[in-house]
């Protein structure tokens, strides 16, 4: 039978935590494995970064590419794959994943926060034909279109301000009457001629051929429905954290987030967590990249510490 390469680290995940947490374990030497479905996490996802501490080019591509670029420099390991389970078998742990089954010492598990989605019929249909989970817009794609963006956060109120830049008409779609983004962009907001809010209501079905042509919204207060034409949808209803393949292995708070000591330990010793997957209470680049150095920093003193290991 054929052994696997046991790498002292295996981290779940490619965003900010995850990719610093490649770059303390690469400094310590660790032979480290980045298991990821993309490089760069939810940072991809977003127009702008302007809160990162020395990085003034505002892209979140950008910052994305960086940490990769240095992740890589330092000699981190990447495949692209899905972990689906983890196990830990005596003092190791096997992580299966869409690309085989790979063995570690310790695991980082950085998962983050995936976008949620509006589970009607049809939305799977037009997914990526009309229907897009939070991402980067592509203005070209979008000139003259009718849009709709769903949701009622800050995410949602600056993608509508932004498309209403080049599409002929955004609708912004809330299931409640009033929203949780902040003021100042709420009133630019209401100040746009092609931006129109549509309050108490909800999309349940999405229509089209090819491509999506229509939602069918339904008013919560009155329960009256109607079909709307629209060429794109934005989904921005928030993210959920996703535990599938560990969470038989590590302790959860109320909210489904990973419980955490602050050096990034888990209920599982040698499995360790950092960033949005968390049960810290701030989803930002800056924390997640700061929980996923700490957690790699801890989990070379733990792999260290196990009988016949080098101390550099
Ligand atoms: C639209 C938007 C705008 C934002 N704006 C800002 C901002 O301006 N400033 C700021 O500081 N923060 C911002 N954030 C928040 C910030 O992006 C997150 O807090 C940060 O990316 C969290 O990093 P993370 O590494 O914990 O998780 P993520 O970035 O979510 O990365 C998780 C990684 O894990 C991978 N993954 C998930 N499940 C699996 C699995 N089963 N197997 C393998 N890989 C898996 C994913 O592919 C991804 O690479 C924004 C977020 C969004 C969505």
């Amino acid at each position: 039978m054929v052994r696997l390469v046991l790498y002292d680290l295996i981290i779940v995940g490619g965003g900010p935590a995850g990719l610093a947490a490649a770059v303390y374990a690469r400094k310590r030497l660790l032979n480290t494995l980045v298991l990821t479905l993309d490089i760069g996490g939810q940072v991809l996802q977003t127009e702008k970064i302007d809160n990162y501490p020395g990085y003034l080019e505002k892209s979140g591509m950008g910052l994305a590419a960086a940490f990769e670029a240095q992740a890589k420099e330092y000699g981190a390991e990447f495949i692209l794959a899905e972990a689906t389970r983890i196990e830990k078998e005596g003092d190791a742990f096997k992580v299966h994943t869409s690309a085989g089954d790979f063995e570690s010492k310790a695991v980082i598990v950085t998962g983050g926060r995936q976008p949620r989605r509006l589970c009607v019929p049809g939305e799977d249909r037009f997914f990526g034909r009309g229907v897009n989970l939070s991402l980067r817009c592509n203005a070209d794609r979008i000139k003259g279109k009718v849009v709709a963006v769903v949701g009622g956060g800050n995410t949602a109120l600056q993608r509508s301000e932004l498309l209403s830049g080049f599409a002929a008409r955004v609708y912004l779609i809330h299931r409640r009457d009033c929203f949780r983004g902040d003021e100042l962009t709420l009133v630019r907001l209401r100040s746009i001629p092609n931006v129109e809010f549509l309050l108490n209501t909800v999309i349940t079905e999405m229509r089209g051929g090819d491509a999506l042509e229509s939602v069918i919204l339904k008013n919560t207060a009155t329960g009256e429905e109607r079909e709307l034409r629209v060429d794109e949808v934005f989904l921005d209803i928030g993210r959920d954290i996703k535990l599938d393949y560990v969470r038989h292995l590590v302790a959860t708070d109320a909210a489904g987030k990973i419980i955490t000591d602050k050096s990034g330990r888990t209920s599982c010793e040698g499995l360790f967590a950092a960033g949005d997957i968390t049960d810290t209470p701030y989803a930002q680049v800056i924390i997640a990249a700061g929980q996923g150095a700490t957690a790699a920093l801890t989990a070379y003193s733990y792999i260290k510490k196990r009988p016949g290991e080098i101390c550099y």
